[in-house]
């Protein structure tokens, strides 16, 4: 079989000569016998190469060669003086190395036949207590489990005849304008082997449908965001491939009451406007029952107390953290006569005592320096 010349130069029909040239230097370098010294088959394939340009770089011998093939051309002055390029079968080696060139590849690998399972994220869902105390949870994953009935071949028999397409390869040539491009063999997916008795549970995908029920165990001190990595626990791998992993994104859920900053908990607890004056203890919920703060007297609304140790202890953390609790002085509501009486009464005894409360004190001033800078 003789060698089509524009394949030997890798360019398309429609090549300009421009192209050709380039394609024929670049082989050329190649090919030249001088740098190759060890390797027969390059000075044949130099000569190829040289034959090929010589032909299609001069208009009137390409358009003999377009129209006649090699017979139009033979006798016209080629350097193979006479065509005749029996022998010379390989051209597919030609252009796989120019492959190898442009993706700095090694030319033509060949496709694993065994395919490792694909990962598979599950987000889970969790209250803050479970988060905080770990907790052993069963999920429901839907996945793509080995199909038994053929033990994930896909083969009725288990047995796999030899791709015809691609002769087993997994990988075939398609010419696309100026390249040869590899690609994976469409009719078995680049596995090389065809199934002629599928396995009808399946399909002769090897892989089935299935939930699967999973016991995950859930470390102390989870946090949206943390990520549990449960190995071989994704979809099955194919052809003997392995499984792939599950990943379980945790989230945690919004609390009513507390909120969560890494290791420390806030949450706001409202208190009476006598206790925020008198002083008195307050009742505040922790993750572990209520506990009893102390409130001075005089306490203002938006204080923050800590309470050392009543947060939560995170994955990675030793030691728990802190629960903030701010208090917010409530204003009462409902009031009968008698109490609004009583409040007149106070309000009579405070008189211009009100101004000097610390909060006022410091607006007042803040509202003397602002009109002064003003000029009003
Ligand atoms: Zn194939
Ligand atoms: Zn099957």
């Amino acid at each position: 079989m003789s060698a089509d010349y524009y394949e030997t130069l890798g360019v398309s029909r429609e090549a300009s000569t421009d192209e050709i040239r380039k394609a024929y230097r670049r082989l050329a370098r190649k090919y030249h016998p001088d740098r190759n010294p060890d390797d027969p088959g390059a000075e044949e394939k130099f000569k190829e190469v040289r034959e090929a340009h010589d032909v299609l770089k001069d208009e009137q011998k390409r358009a003999a060669y377009d129209r006649f093939g090699h017979a139009g051309v033979n006798g016209m002055g080629g350097a193979g003086g006479g065509g005749g390029h029996a022998g010379f079968g390989d051209i597919n080696d030609i252009f796989g190395d120019i492959f190898g060139d442009i993706f700095g590849g090694g030319g033509r690998r060949r496709q694993q036949r065994t395919r490792r399972g694909q990962d598979l994220r599950y987000t889970l869902e969790l209250d803050l207590e479970e988060a905080v105390a770990g907790i052993e949870k069963e999920i429901r994953l839907p996945t793509l489990g080995e199909c038994e009935t053929c033990n994930g071949t896909g083969s009725t028999s288990g047995k796999l005849d030899i791709c015809s397409t691609c002769g087993g390869q997994g990988q075939v040539r398609m010419q696309q304008g100026f390249f040869s491009v590899q690609q994976t063999c469409p009719a078995c997916h680049g596995s090389g082997r065809t199934i002629k008795d599928p396995c009808g549970d399946c399909n002769g995908s090897g892989q089935v449908r299935e939930t699967r029920t999973l016991q995950v165990r859930i470390p102390p001190g989870v946090d949206t965001g943390d990520r549990i990595r449960l190995s071989g626990e994704g979809a099955a791998g194919t052809q003997g491939g392995q499984a792939g992993d599950l990943y379980v994104d945790i989230q945690v859920r919004p609390h009513p009451l507390f909120e969560r900053d890494g290791d420390d908990l806030f949450c706001e607890v409202p208190i009476t406007i006598t206790t925020a004056a008198l002083g008195g203890q307050l009742k505040v919920p922790t993750l572990d029952g209520s506990v009893l703060l102390r409130i001075p007297a005089e306490t203002q609304s938006g204080k923050l107390f800590r309470l050392r140790g009543k947060g939560v202890k995170s994955v990675r953390s030793r030691s728990a953290g802190d629960l903030l609790c701010r208090v917010m002085v409530e204003t009462p509501v409902n009031l009968t006569r008698e109490q609004k009486e009583l409040l007149e009464q106070l309000q009579d005894t405070m008189g211009e005592q009100s101004a000097q409360n610390p909060q006022s004190t410091g607006w007042t001033d803040k509202v003397k320096r602002f009109f002064d800078r003003m000029g009003l």
